[in-house]
């Protein structure tokens, strides 16, 4: 049996894997992933932990939900050293035999040098650095509550991000609105607080346009975030930075964002470094190391270049195709075929600047503000559905819009109240009630028999019912007597025009369709059965009636709105119904084959 061994569970890490399954999972192969945490952690929203926006448990994904119903075992192990010629990986305690081997170990902080940086700044890589951030800025503002002296004070209330990239601007811009929340949780005036970017390049964000770049200017200027453009950093002490034009910052927080680096467990296996890529590993157009055909590097750890000879910048994408292509290839040479080059195709990128701005720039167009943050949180969304799901999903919703935090606005304070399901439980029985009682006078009304819609504009409806005749719907196989009028007084053209060409030439047929739909609502609601499809399409039904007949029973639609938020989970099937079909939808997504899990 082959060995396949994925080191690291990033985003690279996590696609090879993936990949490798899809394409391995009918041979007779092992493919085991090691990290040393047990969840992959969503890099890219550390700044929200760090700056309060969300709780730590918002960017971690565990293992064990991404790899449910796959064929890959999840080993968490810290890893020390790999041994290419023996294909051995060795922890302290543990030594892990390979064939072919994916190396996504990612990237950490670099200090180019500058005196004290490293040991007195803090760095934004990690969950651990996120939260120390966290809990140093609450310290700070506790600490300056108290404090009679202006100096201390300022250094407390003076936070400072060295480096206006991506990461940098990410993470000022979460300082903000944290800032306004615990400058009212500590009564501190808002003009006393110092928020500051340290830019050693003569702008922001430079890898972006000018009139993105502006734009974040402005957002952030407009906020009272201080830019200092053309600054590197010289040194670094416990209480000030300073800068190469003399500049002195008295602080007690720096957060370095302003260089990374190859992990450096990888600088250290002795494969060979590309000469332009700070410790990134060479490798060929499969992302297969030079020096080892059956190893492979991926994400922060390649330094892959492209056809037009530009290196994949470290990023999100360049990390899950590189991963893609690497589980490619490895599946290619144990299925005996020829390798498949990697061509990676980069969407764009976004940088939020807090929870309300954000900058983008994503397949050649440029966005700013809401847009910008749609589209963020579209790709976050898209990205966490992938690697586990749509349980995974709702967590994301749930962490960013619904739990509540003390900075919320008036309108998301609303949004947010939570209450227990079970107060609904009368409410969806009584409308289920309903539903059953209209689907069954229709069909003791003989929906099932006759014809029994008719579609005729209203005034000559009123004529017939006036005069108890009959009218014929015109093209329905039998005569209508006392039927139901389809048109109302307000029925829109269009509509009319349905029910007469579709709906009353096939009326039995429709007829059947409604009584079976009112029944199914009615037991849906009543046991409480795939609640949300069963509110969806009530208010689909109420539609239908208020374009048709004109709508009589309001209470209805704003009681099937009610049901939308998981009514069915308190005294209802779904309670059970749900996390066993999310079972059984994610075991048919990785494996596109049905096996029923209890
Ligand atoms: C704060 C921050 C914000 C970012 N924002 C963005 C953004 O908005 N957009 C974007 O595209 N990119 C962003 N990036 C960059 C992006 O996150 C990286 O390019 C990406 O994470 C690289 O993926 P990877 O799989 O190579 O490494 P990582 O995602 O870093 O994963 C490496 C994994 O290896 C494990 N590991 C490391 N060493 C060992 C060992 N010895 N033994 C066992 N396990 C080990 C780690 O635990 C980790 O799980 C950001 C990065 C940071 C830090």
């Amino acid at each position: 049996m082959k060995r396949v061994v994925v080191l690291g569970a990033g985003y690279a890490g996590v696609d090879a894997a993936l990949t490798l399954h899809k394409k391995l999972k009918n041979d007779d192969v092992s493919i085991s992933i090691i990290d040393k945490n047990d969840r992959h952690t969503l890099l890219t929203e550390l700044h929200e932990v760090a700056g309060n926006r969300v709780d730590e448990e918002s960017v971690k994904i565990y293992l064990n939900d991404i790899f449910k119903y796959t064929k890959v075992n999840i080993i968490q192990d810290e890893i020390t050293s790999i041994d290419f010629e023996g294909q051995t990986l060795t922890s302290e305690k543990n030594t892990y035999a390979y064939d072919y081997l994916v190396v996504g170990c990612g990237s950490e902080p670099a200090f180019f040098g500058i005196e004290g940086m490293e040991e007195n700044a803090f760095t934004l890589w990690s969950l651990e650095d996120a939260k120390k951030i966290n809990k140093h800025i609450r310290t700070m503002f506790q600490l300056a509550s108290k404090e009679q002296n202006a100096e201390r004070r300022k250094e407390y209330l003076t936070l400072v991000v060295g480096g206006g990239g991506f990461t940098g601007i990410e993470m000022v811009g979460e300082l903000i609105q944290w800032r306004d929340v615990l400058c009212k949780e500590y009564n501190i005036a808002k003009n006393e607080v110092r928020l500051v970017v340290v830019e050693a390049m003569d702008k922001i964000l430079a890898v972006y346009p000018q009139n993105l770049i502006d734009k974040a200017m402005n957002y952030l200027k407009s906020n009272g975030v201080e830019v200092l453009a053309n600054s590197p950093i010289t040194k670094v002490t416990p209480n000030r930075l300073d800068i190469k034009d003399g500049t002195v910052v008295p602080t007690n927080t720096l957060i370095w964002t302003g260089g990374v680096k190859v992990a450096s467990f990888v600088e250290k296996v002795g494969l060979p470094a590309a000469q332009r890529g700070r410790g990134r590993v060479e490798v060929n157009e499969y992302t297969q190391s030079t020096a080892y055909p059956n190893v492979f590097l991926v994400g922060d750890n390649s330094f892959f270049v492209e056809e037009d000879g530009k290196p994949l910048p470290l990023l999100v994408e360049s990390a899950m195709q590189t991963g893609k292509g690497a589980g490619k290839n490895i599946a290619n040479l144990i299925h005996n075929k020829p390798l498949e080059k990697c061509k990676p195709k980069l969407h764009g990128t976004m940088v939020s600047i807090g929870r309300k701005y954000a900058v983008a720039e994503t397949m050649g167009m440029k966005t700013s503000g809401l847009m910008a943050m749609a589209i963020k949180h579209m790709v976050n969304i898209h990205y966490q559905f992938e690697v586990a799901g749509f349980e995974q999903v709702i967590r994301y919703l749930k962490h960013q819009f619904v739990h509540k935090r003390k900075d919320d606005n008036i309108i998301k304070k609303h949004l947010t109240t939570e209450t227990f399901t079970f107060w609904m439980v009368i409410m969806r029985m009584y409308l289920g009630y309903m539903w059953l009682m209209q689907g069954i006078h229709k069909y003791n009304d003989g929906w099932f028999s006759k014809v029994s819609i008719y579609a005729q504009k209203v005034a000559a409806a009123a004529d017939a019912t006036a005069s108890a005749s009959t009218a014929a719907a015109e093209g329905a196989a039998e005569v209508v007597v006392q039927g139901m009028n389809l048109i109302g007084q307000n029925t829109p053209a269009w509509y009319a025009w349905m029910c007469e060409t579709i709906i009353v030439p096939n009326a039995m047929l429709f007829q059947k369709i409604i009584v079976l739909t009112e029944l199914g609502l009615g037991i849906a609601f009543l046991t409480g059965t795939f609640t949300f499809i069963a509110a969806i399409v009530s208010i689909g039904m109420n539609i239908n009636f208020l374009l048709s007949t004109g709508l009589y029973d309001y209470w209805y639609i704003v009681t099937s709105i009610a049901c939308l938020g998981g009514a069915g989970r308190a005294f209802g099937v779904d309670h059970y119904l749900m996390p066993w079909f999310m079972k059984n939808w994610r075991h048919f997504v990785r494996n596109k084959s049905i096996k029923i899990n209890l």
